[in-house]
């Protein structure tokens, strides 16, 4: 017979086997991509990066979107590369056309007035199609349903550090619903009325503005005017409930209906922002500062030497754009009274 303390020990190690085991166990979770067949071999790229540094350890799936069918090469090549289950749908034609309530006249008149004025993506029709897809229609796709997190990839990304824990779990365990790596500053050009629009929604619906709010990030005037910032969306590892909320939909019903999407160029990046920002409590947003990451110009980069040592990071701590003046980053650190990392003065400008 065993005495009290042999048991007692017993029973231990069978609880932390069992924490083990549910500590192993994956969050309901995936990649998503939205991608055109020609786009394949930069996403090859991304995907790559995705894998080596974090995915072939912990082997989450993949869903890949498309307005239109993916190509036989498309699907043969990036099902080799991930080490999930891999999965690709179509958009239906309805989430990536005009409404109904929209005037094309006034639409395409639009974008010709953005392109002269020089503004990027500015006379794309289908720059539009996509941004007003991902502010209210990717985290609907069937695919996504049996999902709670997803992480976003775009092609022609790069993820630098290795990244050795399950970043989902992270997000799970820590009550998290929105993550970010870069911040920065949309072009006013594109967003003309977005704010007065979403000053509208909240008069309509005051009790979707959460009391412990982000406003301040997105407003250096009690919420008079947008002050630009937003988190990147070509990087986002973010909770879908949040989308699939009321208080979500509802919004972005409210935003589709002005139109802003096609006679301005609405991006979803801003529009997500503004809305976790608005909706959520600020301290559920996470800033991701040690992924090292980059897509087109900006690159963040931890300025840490014994921390990029540490996690093999590959990247140049010069191109580092979080502590840059246009980052909205150090923003974020003051306002959650979170300490800089050493050095971030340098950066400034
Ligand atoms: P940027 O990051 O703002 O310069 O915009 P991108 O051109 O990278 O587009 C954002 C995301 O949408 C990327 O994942 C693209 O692959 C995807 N995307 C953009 N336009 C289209 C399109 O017309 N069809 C499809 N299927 N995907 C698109
Ligand atoms: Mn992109």
């Amino acid at each position: 017979l065993l005495n009290k303390t042999q048991y007692e020990e017993i029973f231990k190690q069978v609880e932390t086997k069992q924490y083990n085991m549910v500590a192993k166990s994956k969050a309901k979770a995936t990649f998503v991509t939205l991608a055109r067949n020609s786009e394949l071999w930069g996403l090859v790229n991304s995907i790559r990066s995705v894998e080596d540094r974090f995915n072939r350890k912990f082997h989450y799936d993949w869903v890949f979107l498309n307005d239109d069918d993916f190509s036989e090469e498309f699907i043969e090549t990036t099902k080799s590369l991930c080490s999930g289950k891999v999965k690709y749908g179509k958009i239906p034609k309805e989430q990536w056309s005009y409404p109904d309530f929209i005037d094309i006249k006034k639409a395409d008149k639009a974008r010709s007035r953005l392109k002269e004025l020089g503004v990027i993506y500015g006379d794309s029709e289908s720059y539009r199609h996509m941004c007003r897809f991902e502010s209210g229609f990717f985290w609907r796709h069937p695919l996504l349903d049996e999902y709670d997190w997803y992480w976003r990839v775009e092609p022609d990304i790069k993820f630098y550090c290795d990244i050795d824990y399950d970043v989902f779990k992270f997000m799970e365990d820590n009550n998290k619903v929105y993550g970010f790596t870069i911040s920065l500053m949309e072009y006013q050009r594109t967003i003309p009325s977005l704010w007065r629009a979403t000053k509208g929604f909240i008069r309509q619906h005051p009790q979707y503005l959460h009391k412990n709010n982000f406003l301040k990030f997105i407003s250096d005037n009690k919420g008079k005017t947008y002050n630009l910032c937003h988190f990147w969306s070509n990087f986002e590892i973010a909770s879908l409930n949040f989308f699939r909320s009321d208080k979500y939909r509802e919004y972005f019903e409210y935003l589709d209906k002005t139109g802003g999407f096609f006679y301005e160029r609405w991006g979803d990046a801003p529009i997500h922002s503004i809305a976790v920002s608005l909706f959520e409590d600020r301290e559920k947003i996470h800033h991701f500062g040690d992924l090292g990451y980059t897509h087109d110009v900006f690159t963040s980069c931890p300025i840490d030497k014994e921390f990029r040592k540490k996690q093999r990071c590959s990247c140049n701590p010069q191109d580092d754009f979080d502590w840059t003046v246009g980052s909205c980053t150090w923003r974020y650190f003051e306002l959650n009274r979170l300490k800089k990392p050493e050095g971030w003065q340098n950066y400034k400008d």
